[in-house]
């Protein structure tokens, strides 16, 4: 059992800023990174929107920031294991048992930064072909369907955010989407009506995604009528919303009805000295900015709670 002073579960921006917070505290924080280092950051190919981080001549990447963060948050002093979490004990409170693949750590107090993972249709055919057609990142893919025919599942914001960016590579992008009214706000949707490359198919869910070696067709249902068919494209971009990574927390820390961990104004969960901060408890904002926000609270407010102990 290695003892820990503070463990942070999870290294996307929420993460990685309460680890630099932690560290310049002096408390020499571990991260457990989980199977991605930066998180969903990490599958973004350019970041536009992120403050004080801009170049005129080079958009950043995803994972060019992601790096700055670890150096930075290493600078100071945090440690960074390449494990995943399985199993924590919050119950019997401080220390806390956060057991992962190859090791159990007894942590004074915890920050939960697990964040969120893209929702899966659940028809056959998708897991088979995820990266052969199917994909949940069209910053990450898209450039490998230049010229192609695609479809996009969803509507939301980021289905018709990223159905817009697809156009920059696809010969055509056709959205499919449940119901006969888009849920984006009211912009994204004048731009994606507007987009002459983009053109939708209503009422109407995916049945199954079928290829040989890749994708070469989705099978649909009109909700509405009842009429099946088949749909020839290559390539299949999933974007029907987010579940949080909270699944090992189960029993552990109160959660909605959709499992998001709820916290307080001071990044509080239900458990005395653990915090949450980032996508595995807010639903709403998913911005980096935001995350790095929140993991600045819960940060500050663990070194409150191991000062007042201390
Ligand atoms: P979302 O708003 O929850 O939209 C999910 C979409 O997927 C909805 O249109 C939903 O249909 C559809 N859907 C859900 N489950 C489905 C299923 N099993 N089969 C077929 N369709 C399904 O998720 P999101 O677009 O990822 O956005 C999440 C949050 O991030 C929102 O608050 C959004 O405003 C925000 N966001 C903002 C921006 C921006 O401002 N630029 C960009 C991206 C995301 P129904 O409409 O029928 O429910």
């Amino acid at each position: 059992m290695q003892k820990e002073k503070v463990v942070i579960i999870g290294s996307g921006p929420a993460g990685l800023t309460a680890a630099l917070y932690t560290a310049r505290a002096n408390y020499k924080p571990l991260v457990i990174a989980g199977n991605q280092l930066g998180g969903q950051i990490s599958l973004t190919s350019e970041v536009e929107n992120y403050p004080g981080f801009f170049n005129a001549d080079h958009t950043p990447t995803g994972p060019e920031l992601v790096e700055i963060m670890q150096k930075q948050a290493e600078h100071f002093g945090a440690r960074i294991e390449f494990d995943e979490v399985t199993e924590v004990d919050f119950k019997n409170g401080s220390p806390f048992t956060v057991k992962t693949y190859g090791e159990e750590y007894q942590a004074e107090a915890v920050i939960v930064t697990a964040g969120a993972s893209p929702r899966r249709l659940g028809v056959p055919g998708e897991e088979e072909f995820i990266g052969r057609g199917v994909s949940y990142c069209g910053t990450c893919d898209g450039f490998f369907f230049r010229g192609k025919k695609i479809v996009v599942v969803g509507g939301g914001d980021s289905a018709l955010e990223e159905a817009i960016f697809l156009t920059k590579f696809a010969s055509s992008v056709t959205i499919i989407h449940r119901r006969d009214e888009l849920r984006a706000g009211h912009t994204l949707q004048k731009r994606a009506f507007a987009n002459e490359k983009i053109s939708f198919i209503w009422d109407t869910v995916v049945d199954e995604i079928v290829g040989d070696n890749i994708v070469n067709a989705v099978k649909l249902t009109n909700l509405k009528t009842g009429e099946t068919s088949k749909f020839e494209t290559d390539g299949v971009f999933i974007f029907i919303g987010h579940f949080p990574n909270s699944k090992f927390l189960e029993g552990q820390l109160a959660m909605d009805e959709h499992g998001y961990v709820i916290t307080d104004e001071l990044m509080r969960t239900s458990a005395d000295g653990v915090f949450a901060a980032g996508e595995i408890q807010d639903s709403v904002y998913r911005q980096i900015a935001t995350s790095v926000g929140q993991g600045t609270a819960a940060a500050l407010r663990t070194e409150k709670w191991l000062s007042e102990r201390e």
